[in-house]
């Protein structure tokens, strides 16, 4: 169980200062961020000093040391505002920082997870390749023990964060998978070590300002100090683990965004006219304002169960996978909602839901596709059943 190193005191104080630096920093340069297609420095560095490089890292290991409850409520903060900008420290505390908490030896923590808590290292987290993304059990990247090193070869795509990172976790089979497990170990890899290529940032439909690109290992030699856990089974549970409590973050993220589509819905509403009227008086588009209501809420009331369930260790299992799929799935429909709600205004760049709507197409996808949530929530069920009954 994971028990809160916060105090609620302390935490009302951290949540406070995210949600002013959100809305009085972030929201007015969202169109910069959009246009520029980068996260302008003096927000990054507002970031690091405020510790959001590292909230979700241990308090022994340089970070501020929120649990997922907390994480939660910091998450819909943040998704208020340009997704760039969690991006920019998601993979520090998230996927990729979360393998380092779970798995890694002392020595690995104490090396890396404070430079990773300032931000003073970026971290990604290199799992997807061709072909295995839904699947990763079937990824091809190699990792051959050559003495005490290790030569890792092969190619993972759209990393997030691979542009600016210092530090890659790389998943790697050192053997095909048989009885013992999946044969995938996780490795430190420098991002400066030679062979090591990433290539040039990918074209996105939505979230400019959170870079992503192919990564390629070509014999690239590593210690065995770099074997995460040191352990060679590790790598699959590490991934699946870490990508679970990635999933409530990415929900509460969605929730935050669909807070601030329904914001923006309303505000327009109730002062854009029609013959004189405000749009907001027709009783179809306040239909349209109560779906995208009745969702937030919905979703927020899970997002908030989730966590509460993955603390207490009840469940980190299926709660994680219907709470993403559910909010995901709700943001996307209340964005559409709130372009809808702006008539053609809704379709003109500049105007916030026109970023929202495409931006959080993406949360559909990462992390596990909705098709891949209902895979899990269904198949942990039923299997809960057989053996119950066997
Ligand atoms: C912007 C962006 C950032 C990303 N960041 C990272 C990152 O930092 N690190 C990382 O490792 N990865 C990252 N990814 C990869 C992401 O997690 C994968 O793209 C995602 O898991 C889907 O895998 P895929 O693209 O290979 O699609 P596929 O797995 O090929 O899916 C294609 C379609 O087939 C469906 N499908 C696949 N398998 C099944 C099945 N068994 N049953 C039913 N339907 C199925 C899917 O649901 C989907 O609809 C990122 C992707 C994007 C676009």
């Amino acid at each position: 169980m994971t028990t809160a190193e916060v105090s609620d005191e302390d935490f009302g104080e951290i949540l406070a200062q995210t949600r002013h630096f959100v809305r009085t920093s972030v929201v007015p340069r969202e169109q910069e961020i959009l246009v520029d297609d980068r996260v302008p420095d003096d927000l990054r560095d507002q970031a690091k000093k405020m510790g959001l490089f590292g909230y979700a890292i241990p308090q022994q290991w340089g970070g501020l040391g929120l649990n997922l409850a907390q994480d939660v409520e910091l998450a819909m903060e943040l998704g208020y505002t340009s997704m760039a900008v969690r991006s920019m420290f998601g993979t520090n505390n998230g996927i990729a920082g979360q393998v380092l908490v779970g798995f890694g030896t002392d020595e690995q923590k104490s090396r890396w997870l404070e430079p990773i808590a300032t931000g003073d290292v970026v971290a990604a987290f290199a799992l997807t390749e061709p072909g295995a993304g839904s699947n990763p059990s079937g990824l091809r990247t190699k990792a051959v023990r050559d003495g005490d090193d290790w030569i890792i070869n092969g190619q993972k795509r759209f990393i997030t964060n691979a542009p600016t990172a210092n530090l890659f976790i790389v998943f790697a089979r050192t053997r095909p998978a048989d009885d013992e497990g999946a044969g995938i170990a996780v490795f430190l890899v420098p991002a400066d070590a030679p062979g090591v290529v990433v290539g040039s940032k990918d074209a996105k439909m939505g979230q400019e300002g959170a870079w992503t690109a192919d990564v390629s290992f070509d014999d690239v030699r590593v210690p065995g100090a770099a074997l995460i856990g040191g352990d060679e089974d590790i790598g699959y549970r590490a991934a699946m683990i870490s990508l679970a409590r990635g999933r409530v973050h990415i929900a509460a993220v969605a929730v935050g965004t669909a807070q601030r589509a329904l914001d923006e819905s309303v505000a327009y509403a109730a002062t854009a006219t029609q013959g004189g009227t405000p749009i907001g008086n027709f009783q179809l588009v306040q239909a349209m304002i109560a779906d995208q209501q009745t969702g937030v809420l919905a979703g927020r009331a899970l997002v908030r169960d989730t966590a509460r369930l993955w603390v207490t260790g009840e469940d980190r299992r299926i709660a994680p996978s219907a709470a993403k799929l559910f909010c995901t799935e709700m943001v996307g429909k209340v964005a559409d909602l709130a372009v809808q709600i702006h008539g053609g205004s809704g379709y003109m760049r500049e105007v916030p839901v026109e970023r929202i709507y495409r931006d959080v197409r993406l949360l559909r996808l990462y992390e596990g596709t909705s098709e891949i949530q209902r895979l899990i929530i269904g198949s942990n069920l039923v299997k809960a059943a057989q053996k119950a009954r066997a």
